[in-house]
C-alpha cells in the first residue's frame, strides 16, 4: 500500500431500520481504535445521517450518505445538495456508484460534475467506476475505465487527489458473491493508478487510494489487501451486521 492509509467503507445502501442503524454505528465505534492505522467510514441513507453523525461523534469513524445532487440549491424535487450533507454531519459521499449509474440512469458526466462540488463544498467523494460482465467479455473493461475516469477526474487538480478516492468496483461480483480474482483486480487497480500517473501526475498516482468493491467479506479482505495498488474496500452487504464488518475492519495488516 506504500504508505497509504488503508480504507475500510461500509455502503449500507438501503438497508437497516433506525434502530439497527444506530446500535451498528455504536458497535463500529466500540471497536475502532484511534484510527490511525485505517480508516473506517459508513455510507449510511440520508434520513439517517443526523442521527448516525451524532453517535459517531467523537470517534475517527466517518460518515457519508451514498449520493447527492451537484447543484446548490433549486427545484430538484427528492433530491439532496452538498450543503444539506455537512449540516446534518456527514463529511463524504459516494459518487458514481453502480447502482446510480444502471438502474437510476446516471448519465456519466454527472459524475464529474458531483466530484467537483463535493470538493468544493469539503466532502470527500469517493469515485466509484467498474464494468458490467459483458463488457469485460467484450474486453472492454479498459475503455469503460478510461471513459468513467475521463468523466469522474475532469475538473480537479493534482493536488486535490489527496481528498479523492477511486473505488473500482466491477458490477458483476457487486451482491453477487463472486469476487475479482487477485490477477483481475491487480490488472484493473494498475490501470487506474496508471491513468492518474498520466493525467494528474506521479504525486498523485502515489497518494490516491483505490479500494476494491464487489463481494467483500471476512474470509477474503486479508487477500485483496495484499494485492498490489488495493488499498482499502468499499464493502456492501456484509457491512450490515457486526459479525461480518468488525472482523474486515480489524483485519491484520
Ligand atoms: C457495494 O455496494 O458497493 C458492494 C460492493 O456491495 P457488495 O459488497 O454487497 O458486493
Amino acid at each position: 500500500m506504500d504508505g497509504r492509509k488503508p480504507y475500510i467503507a461500509g455502503n449500507w445502501k438501503m438497508n437497516l431500520d433506525r434502530s439497527h442503524a444506530l446500535d451498528l454505528i455504536k458497535t463500529i465505534k466500540g471497536r475502532l481504535g484511534d484510527g490511525n492505522d485505517r480508516e473506517v467510514a459508513i455510507f449510511a441513507p440520508s434520513v439517517y445521517l443526523a442521527d448516525v453523525s451524532a453517535v459517531a461523534q467523537g470517534s475517527p469513524l466517518g460518515i457519508g450518505a451514498q449520493n447527492f445532487h451537484f447543484e446548490s440549491e433549486g427545484a430538484y424535487t427528492g433530491e439532496t445538495s452538498a450543503n444539506m450533507l455537512r449540516e446534518v454531519g456527514a463529511d463524504r459521499v459516494l459518487i458514481g456508484h453502480s447502482e446510480r449509474r444502471h438502474i437510476f440512469r446516471e448519465p456519466n458526466d454527472w459524475s464529474g460534475r458531483k466530484v467537483r462540488k463535493a470538493l468544493d463544498e469539503a466532502l470527500l467523494p469517493i469515485l466509484c467506476v467498474g464494468e458490467k460482465l459483458e463488457e469485460r467479455q467484450a474486453n472492454r473493461t479498459e475503455r469503460l475505465l478510461r471513459r468513467q475516469l475521463d468523466a469522474g477526474l475532469c475538473d480537479v487538480q493534482p493536488e486535490e487527489m489527496r481528498r479523492v478516492t477511486i473505488a473500482y468496483e466491477p458490477v458483476w461480483a457487486i451482491g453477487t458473491g463472486e469476487v475479482a480474482t487477485p490477477e483481475q483486480a491487480g490488472e484493473a487497480h494498475a490501470f487506474i493508478r496508471k491513468w492518474i500517473h498520466n493525467k494528474l501526475g506521479p504525486e498523485a498516482a502515489e497518494l490516491t487510494r483505490i479500494l476494491y468493491g464487489g463481494s467483500v467479506k471476512p474470509d477474503n479482505i486479508r487477500g485483496l489487501l495484499a494485492i498490489e495498488d488495493v488499498d482499502g474496500a468499499l464493502v456492501g452487504g456484509a457491512s450490515l451486521k457486526p459479525d461480518s464488518f468488525i472482523p474486515i475492519i480489524e483485519f491484520d495488516q
